[in-house]
């Protein structure tokens, strides 16, 4: 029988070390209470008389951990994938690694079992730490508040991929800059709405989250396009980035397009009037506003005109044909606030910490005591 004390006595200690890590100091955080984009005047990202546009892809995984994680190509591999099909801005994101030779400095932070990742760009450096099991709103926060402390620019990755983060979750979170609404392993737009319509300015990001450029299933089956001259300077990258000057692109045939296909032309708003252009006419743009709600549609058309009533909040616009869904940023009433990251519930934080500790002590006393009388 000594073996079987001997194991609860190892079970209690290591429950007392992981409880005390992933439970005990976790701060119970006090929300702020969603407030929708409020305001007289738009704030519109795309407000250039003409736009320009350059294809960016940051999810991207090359075979690294000498090949733990899944990964299948170098970066050379991946650069020369991407080039070829006119893709200007490359982020490698390996996981819980900067790689040296990604063009964008970024990594995927996140090995928990639940898939709640992050995309941290332009890092200082990678931060290994997690809670491994299924997070609570609170771990979530935390993470989070441990990224924006040491990346310019933090971006919710594939929110529905295991429903890592739920829509109530994002319109509660602060302290995220985008989320990517379009990837291969789950398309998240409602859960976007739903942070949209909290008040939070998170644009959209797209990615192929590709694992193996040589596989053309996966290969673009999703891409970002930024509203600036693939010349531009990494500055002006960072900041088209952060201001939401992006469109995702969802491809809906199973190799990349390599056929034209809409584009924005124009994206203004006069007044109150909404006015969009295509490249080519779409078989159907929408209008999509507070709560997800359409707005207004139109049928094969390149243009579509909208005047927007007090009650619209955001507003973002899609397009459809047979081979592609974009999605633009939003527009936004007011200024394209962010949440900063909330505070503490004192009392609440307190008696936690005090609680799970004792809990911890109890297990770790009791798991020594075992383990001493047993051995
Ligand atoms: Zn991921």
């Amino acid at each position: 029988m000594h073996w079987l004390y001997r194991s609860l006595g190892f079970l209690c200690l290591f429950l007392a070390f992981y409880l005390l890590f992933t439970e005990a100091l976790i701060p119970v955080y006090d929300f702020e209470r969603p407030q929708p984009f409020h305001g007289k005047n738009w704030y519109n990202p795309f407000a250039a008389e003409t736009l320009l546009w350059s294809r960016a892809n940051f999810h991207i995984h090359s075979r690294t951990w000498g090949g733990l994680t899944n990964g299948y190509n170098t970066p050379a591999q991946i650069q020369a994938a991407y080039q070829k099909h006119g893709v200007h801005w490359i982020g490698i994101s390996d996981y819980q690694r900067i790689n040296p030779e990604s063009p964008i400095p970024l990594y995927e932070h996140g090995w928990n079992i639940g898939k709640v990742h992050q995309l941290c760009f332009w890092p200082e450096k990678v931060r290994w730490l997690d809670i491994p099991h299924g997070q609570s709103i609170h771990q979530k926060q935390l993470i989070l508040a441990l990224l924006r402390g040491s990346c310019p620019f933090v971006v919710i990755a594939h929110p529905r991929f295991m429903h890592s983060y739920t829509g109530e979750e994002l319109a509660r979170l602060g302290g995220y800059d985008a989320i990517e609404v379009l990837n291969r392993y789950g398309d998240s737009v409602a859960e976007w709405d739903s942070a949209l319509s909290s008040g939070q300015y998170a644009p959209i990001l797209a990615h192929d989250n590709v694992h193996n450029v040589e596989n053309p299933h996966e290969l673009l089956s999703r891409w970002t396009e930024m509203a600036i001259s693939p010349t531009a300077s990494i500055e002006t990258l960072k900041s088209a980035l952060k201001a939401g000057k992006t469109v995702g692109y969802k491809n809906r045939t199973p190799t990349p397009i390599t056929r034209p296909y809409p584009q924005f032309a124009r994206i203004q708003m006069r007044g109150d009037t909404l006015w969009v252009k295509l490249t080519q006419p779409a078989d159907s743009l929408r209008v999509i506003g507070q709560g997800g709600t359409v707005r207004a549609v139109a049928y094969h058309t390149d243009t579509l005109r909208y005047v927007a009533s007090f009650e619209d909040t955001y507003l973002r616009v899609e397009a459809y044909t047979p081979e592609i869904e974009a999605y633009t940023s939003p527009l936004v009433r007011g200024e394209p606030t962010r949440r900063f990251l909330p505070g503490l519930k004192m009392p609440q934080t307190f008696f936690k910490i005090i609680g799970m500790t004792l809990l911890c002590g109890l297990l770790a006393f009791i798991g020594g005591g075992l383990l001493g009388r047993y051995t």
